[in-house]
């Protein structure tokens, strides 16, 4: 069978085939990618022919559902407890993590440092990953969230395993000025652009900002920032990175940063065709 997927549910919007597709086309290769969505109770009748394949994707619902089927763990997966690309070999399936590379080589790409004063917004899958990510890097950690409990649960977490105090907030309680903030809550995601998950002020007096939605390219969270000329990233680098990090693992290749940009400036150029699309 062969070839290379994205499993979740739903996977409507997805832009996967077309960031792997130009991602082989760098490489030489020709290998196909596609999108196979399946509703949650198929996961295990899928196992076979997913056993068939060169290597996947995986994207919600499935980053933790899926590690009861893998034969291996690379450590990236074993420390956060999900995976989001597997590399098959002779039908043995390695479960990797490279969301977390594609946010560390953004933040690298921006000079952004996490040891600093680090607010994360957000206790979700991809918060969890980002609050972990900037306590081992020397982060003095803040979780903000609309549910306390949540935010509190994971700062124990991270207290215990890492021998570090974490701070929580509710988002609307934020006052105080920190060196980044990282968004990783869907709020101002399409198609409610207009609203950001902090208080404006806040962002004001950040040192940076990173919000990991890529659509729109330009959030109202990071149109915030811009104003008040705080430097920012938005999330299409860390989606292809994390992408090419996965032909990484797949083929052993190796981007430049460069061709990395240009492919974020590709995908963003058709996100806001497909955005003129709809507004027609
Ligand atoms: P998730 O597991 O569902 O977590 C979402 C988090 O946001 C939760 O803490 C949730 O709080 C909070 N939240 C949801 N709606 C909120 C609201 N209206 N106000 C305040 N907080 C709210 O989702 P995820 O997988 O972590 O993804 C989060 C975002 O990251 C999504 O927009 C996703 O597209 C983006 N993402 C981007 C990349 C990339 O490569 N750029 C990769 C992964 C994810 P509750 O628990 O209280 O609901």
């Amino acid at each position: 069978m062969g070839g290379y997927r994205l499993i979740g549910h739903p996977l409507g919007h997805s832009m996967s085939p077309q960031i792997h597709e130009r991602l082989f086309a760098l490489e030489g290769r020709t290998d196909s990618y596609s999108l196979f969505p399946f509703p949650p109770d198929k996961l295990e009748t899928q196992v076979p022919i997913l056993r068939g394949l060169e290597g996947f994707n995986i994207t919600i619902p499935y980053k933790q559902a899926i590690l009861p089927f893998l034969d291996s763990l690379d450590d990236s997966a074993a420390l956060y407890g999900a995976v989001n690309t597997v590399r098959v070999q002779d039908g043995r399936m390695t479960g990797y993590n490279t969301d977390c590379d594609g946010f560390l080589r953004t933040m690298q790409a921006h000079g952004f440092s996490l040891k600093t004063s680090v607010c994360v917004a957000g206790a979700g899958g991809v918060g969890r990953m980002f609050a972990i990510e900037a306590v081992r890097q020397g982060a003095e950690l803040t979780i903000a969230v609309r549910d306390l409990s949540k935010g509190q649960a994971l700062a124990r977490e991270i207290s215990e395993r890492f021998g570090c105090s974490v701070q929580v907030s509710t988002l609307d309680a934020l006052d105080r000025p920190f060196g980044l903030i990282i968004n990783a809550t869907p709020v101002g995601m399409s198609p409610q652009t207009g609203v950001s998950p902090l208080p404006g002020p806040v962002t004001a007096r950040a040192g940076a900002v990173f919000d990991c939605i890529y659509n729109p390219r330009e959030t109202r969270l990071l149109c915030d920032a811009r104003k008040a000329g705080v430097p920012f990233a938005g999330g299409m680098e860390m989606l292809v990175w994390q992408a090419a990090v996965a032909h990484e693992i797949w083929h052993g290749s190796q981007f430049l940063p460069a061709q990395i940009d240009l492919l974020v400036d590709e995908m963003n150029a058709l996100l806001d065709r497909k955005a003129g699309e709809a507004d027609a």
